[in-house]
């Protein structure tokens, strides 16, 4: 007998990989754990992750994010992945370019080939096409904005580690950042987008005061929920603390639920509810005249925006006629199933209801409906 030979998938090796990198595994607070301050907490704490979640696209970001360093080390002498830290608070910059007058104090084999007008931090972010229009739109996030000041402010207050494969760096002292710079990189088409900011020292003290607030929590629950939970923000979706943050699961019920204690509260969500729908309502219908106005439009660049369309296209569905055909030339024998849709119109034709059960494997949606209760 033939054995059928099947490639192994690299994923598992990738994850395995993935959990013996260093940042892995840190306990100290890493200005790269500094996205949610409950999760900040988690870590700070030592609690063990509770979840694994899906680490496929975060490895692969990873996998780019190296050659890209790589690439700009090797090239440009840029000074890539470097370690800044202080009693509280860690991390490595993805990318350093020195001006002139600090690259001049270094070893020429540590110069860049081109220093910079001003000394630059750079991080690079990777990002799918999906996320990509509010990228370009946007910006960085206030998270994403909180990590690097948190570098370039280690930076411009301790100077690089003094650890291994950088003693020459540090020996440097403080490096005063000027200027702050995204690049983020399109992982579906290899778009970049670059964002550059003025350090500004004010952010940076918010920074190091909201990295305060989470190290003075006694527990991380007492700690804010920085995102809004599983099912509507996908960084909660992809928690590792998901489960020790919201609970288990409870099928039909948001985790956000337990949210909501007595009737007092449940009587704030709603009237908030009803607000808020009458907020969008105008929004909603003038978004559907824009669109309709839009309608039979080129695709193209107007303004500060591109226009394309997608969908339109006839949508495929089984042809009966050509699987009979097929059936009759194979010698297999039709199955003759009732055709509920002529019974129907038959029963409705003669005036007699059409029989029904309740199916319950398939449910309805649940849909919310808010009215204003009658004044007695
Ligand atoms: S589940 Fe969401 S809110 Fe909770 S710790 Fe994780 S990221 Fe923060």
């Amino acid at each position: 007998m033939r054995i059928r030979y099947r490639p192994v998938s690299l994923w598992p090796a990738a994850h395995a990989a993935d959990a013996r990198r260093p940042r892995s595994q840190q306990t100290k607070l890493g200005a790269s754990d500094t996205v949610c301050a409950r999760r900040a907490g988690y870590l700070l704490h030592g609690r063990t992750p509770t979840d694994t979640g899906e680490k496929r696209k975060a490895i692969l970001g990873t996998w780019l994010h190296t050659g890209i360093l790589d690439a700009a080390r090797e090239e440009y002498g840029w000074l890539v992945e470097r370690r800044v830290e202080d009693e509280t608070v860690r991390g490595h910059i993805d990318a350093v370019q020195l001006d002139s007058t600090t690259a001049a104090r270094l070893p020429k084999r540590l110069r860049p080939t081109l220093p910079a007008e001003e000394t630059t931090v750079e991080d690079v972010k990777s990002k799918s096409t999906y996320q990509w229009d509010s990228v370009v739109r946007y910006g960085a996030s206030e998270a994403e904005l909180r990590q690097v000041y948190l570098y370039a402010d280690l930076l411009g207050t301790e100077g690089f580690a003094s650890v291994r494969g950088q003693r020459q760096l540090a020996r440097l002292g403080p490096v005063p950042v000027a200027r702050i710079r995204f690049r983020f990189m399109n992982r579906d088409n290899g778009d970049d987008h670059i964002q550059e900011i003025a350090y500004e020292a004010d952010r940076a003290r918010r920074a190091r005061w909201w990295v305060q607030q989470v190290r003075a929590a006694a527990s991380p629950e007492e700690l804010p929920r920085t995102f809004q939970g599983p099912g509507i923000s996908v960084i909660c979706d992809h928690c590792p603390f998901r489960t020790a943050c919201w609970g288990p699961l409870v099928a039909g019920r948001s985790p956000q639920s337990q949210l909501i204690h007595d009737d007092e509260e449940r009587a704030k969500a709603l009237a908030e509810y009803a607000e808020v729908s009458e907020q969008i309502k105008p929004l909603k219908d003038r978004q559907k005249l824009l669109r309709a106005k839009l309608d039979g439009s080129e695709p193209g660049v107007y303004g500060d925006n591109v226009l394309k369309w997608s969908g339109g296209n006839p949508t495929k569905v089984d042809d009966v006629g050509a699987m009979v055909s097929l059936y009759r030339r194979a010698g297999l024998a039709v199955p003759m199933a009732p055709d509920a849709a002529a019974m129907k119109a038959t029963l409705e034709g003669a005036g007699i209801p059409v029989p029904t059960r309740l199916d319950h494997d398939r449910r309805t949606a649940v849909s919310i409906n808010v009215t204003a209760r009658k004044k007695p």
